[in-house]
């Protein structure tokens, strides 16, 4: 599964589903180039694609078979199809993982690592992401550190992508004492930094959270004059 970063968890359901019969409609999700390739994946896997609504909480995530139900895979519908792609590779390699070893091993461990790498390589050679996607995504692959399975350099630039056109920016990027609202209609004041986080208020409640530094928000524009 892939975290999403963020204070706020809302459940969300699934609301579309489609087997993976018509090559078609992956066009609409995934980059151009790709579609061949998940086509034979997800046919040689059986794996089930589940086109989800955006989820506050993760981006994707993957069920194992069981009960005679197949393999699942979920993404949020509303990623570019840069990230709807490596999050696709995110969670097929949890089903590569799953088929070897089980659950006998870290979710993220060096198993998923290197099932991630081999997968990530035949869509590199395809010459499919922008040079900063491609930059950051190499990186992440080098880097063992990244244990939970997110990383932030690579959320950034894919955020770029991903929200270029909703007028959100990320709690970091907003000057102290910014009011902002989040998409259940909170509004909140950004406080301080602590540590890594971002300390707010909640203006309805008085509450104080923690924001993680990527969180999509929405400035809210207060007329001063
Ligand atoms: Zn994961």
């Amino acid at each position: 599964m892939i975290a999403r970063p963020g204070a706020i968890s809302t459940k969300h359901r699934s609301v579309l589903i489609f087997m993976n019969k018509d090559k078609q409609v992956l066009g609409k999700y995934f980059p151009e180039k790709a579609v061949d390739l998940v086509f034979t994946q997800l046919q040689s896997k059986k794996v089930q694609l589940r086109i989800s609504r955006k989820r506050h909480t993760k981006l994707g995530d993957f069920r194992h078979e069981h009960n005679g139900k197949p393999h699942r895979i979920s993404i949020n519908h509303n990623l570019s199809p840069y990230s709807f792609l490596i999050v696709f590779v995110h969670e097929l390699a949890h089903l590569y993982v799953y088929e070897q070893y089980g659950n006998r091993v870290m979710p993220h461990g060096k198993e998923w690592k290197m099932a991630f790498r081999q997968l990530m390589q035949p869509y590199f050679s395809l010459n499919i992401f922008p040079p900063d996607i491609e930059h950051a995504l190499l990186q992440y692959l080098q880097n063992a550190r990244a244990a939970n399975g997110t990383d932030l350099n690579l959320t950034r630039v894919l955020n770029n992508y991903d929200h270029a056109d909703l007028g959100t920016v990320e709690v970091e990027a907003l000057a102290d004492n910014t009011v902002f609202s989040m998409p259940d209609g909170r509004v909140f004041k950004k406080l301080s930094r602590v540590r890594k986080r971002y300390k707010c208020i909640c203006m309805q409640t008085q509450k104080i959270y923690l924001f993680n530094p990527l969180t999509q928000v929405m400035p809210v524009t207060t007329d001063a004059s």
